[in-house]
């Protein structure tokens, strides 16, 4: 006998919460209209060589400049398209807009970008056979999380494969944040680990975290893999992970997500 006030927080789904998830959430006719009027902008976070300084790529990081809300960061509405699984309207769109930008304005400029791949892209054949059947992508590496990686399918699996195979690289975004498995690591090839901001924020604060990180930096090198530090937002983090070797940069310290135009100026240099 199961007494009702033990089902009772499972039956209850009062006015209140139906406002929140109504907030949260976006029908398809609005994100259609939002894209439409290019209210989504692709911006562009450079990615430094730790030990030249200089830019070899950067990441792509949507923002949605809403008319009634003005600049709107992704944690305030990625969440919610993801769990609708309309992430993937958007990835594609993130994705022609890479494109577009790789062709018409950096054809003389050596410049790799990262974009993110959702859980839900993972599982959706439209958006694979998109990217896979595409032969002009060969500058678009993709950014995957362990969480999504963990509970790929053999299509998803054979989709990063391919582009792995082709040369596209693809990178495990924030590593060491969420429930980490080395057996991610060591059953697919990544090219390039992204170490969370999580690891580089306590650089200096706590010798465990020291330790972890370097000794990360040391394990992903003998996988033959590179690293990529994210969230370096100051100088003794930058001197910390030049010292243990880590090999690209991303943070604040060098710059933030910037606008088209502005992340071309500053490669056109
Ligand atoms: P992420 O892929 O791990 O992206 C890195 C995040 O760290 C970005 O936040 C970036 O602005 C922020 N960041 C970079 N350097 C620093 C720093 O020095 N200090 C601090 N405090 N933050 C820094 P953002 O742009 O708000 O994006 C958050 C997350 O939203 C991303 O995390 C990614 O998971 C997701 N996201 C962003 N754009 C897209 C997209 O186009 N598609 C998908 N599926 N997800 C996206
Ligand atoms: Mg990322
Ligand atoms: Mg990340
Ligand atoms: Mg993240």
């Amino acid at each position: 006998y199961i007494s009702n006030r033990y089902l009772k927080p499972y039956a209850v789904y009062n006015e209140k919460m139906k406002s929140d998830h109504e907030e949260r959430s976006m029908s398809l006719i609005q994100l259609d209209e939002a894209i439409k009027n290019k209210e989504f902008q692709v911006y562009y976070q450079p990615i430094y060589d730790a030990q030249t300084e200089k830019i070899v790529s950067a990441e792509a990081l949507v923002r949605w400049h809403s008319p009634t809300n003005g600049v709107i960061l992704p944690s305030k509405f990625i969440p919610a398209l993801e769990e609708s699984g309309y992430i993937t309207i958007l990835d594609t769109y993130v994705y022609q807009s890479v494109q577009e930008f790789l062709e018409k304005e950096c054809q003389d400029i050596p410049i790799k970008i990262s974009m993110n791949l959702s859980r839900m892209d993972l599982m959706n054949q439209n958006i694979m056979n998109l990217i896979l059947e595409n032969e002009r992508n060969q500058h678009i590496n993709y950014e995957v999380t362990e969480s999504a990686y963990s509970s790929l399918s053999v299509n998803a699996n054979d989709f990063l494969s391919t582009l792995h195979q082709r040369g596209n690289m693809i990178l495990m975004d924030d590593f060491g944040s969420g429930v980490s498995s080395l057996s991610t690591i060591r059953d697919f090839e990544f090219d390039i680990i992204k170490i969370d901001m999580g690891f580089v924020r306590n650089i200096g604060y706590s010798q465990s975290n020291d330790s972890i990180l370097a000794s990360l930096i040391e394990m992903i090198h003998r996988l033959e893999m590179k690293v990529v530090a994210e969230g370096v937002e100051t100088k003794e983090q930058l001197d910390f992970l030049k010292e243990h070797g880590c090999d690209f940069i991303q943070g604040f310290y060098f710059s933030k997500p910037l606008i088209k135009n502005d992340f071309k100026k500053l490669i056109s240099n």
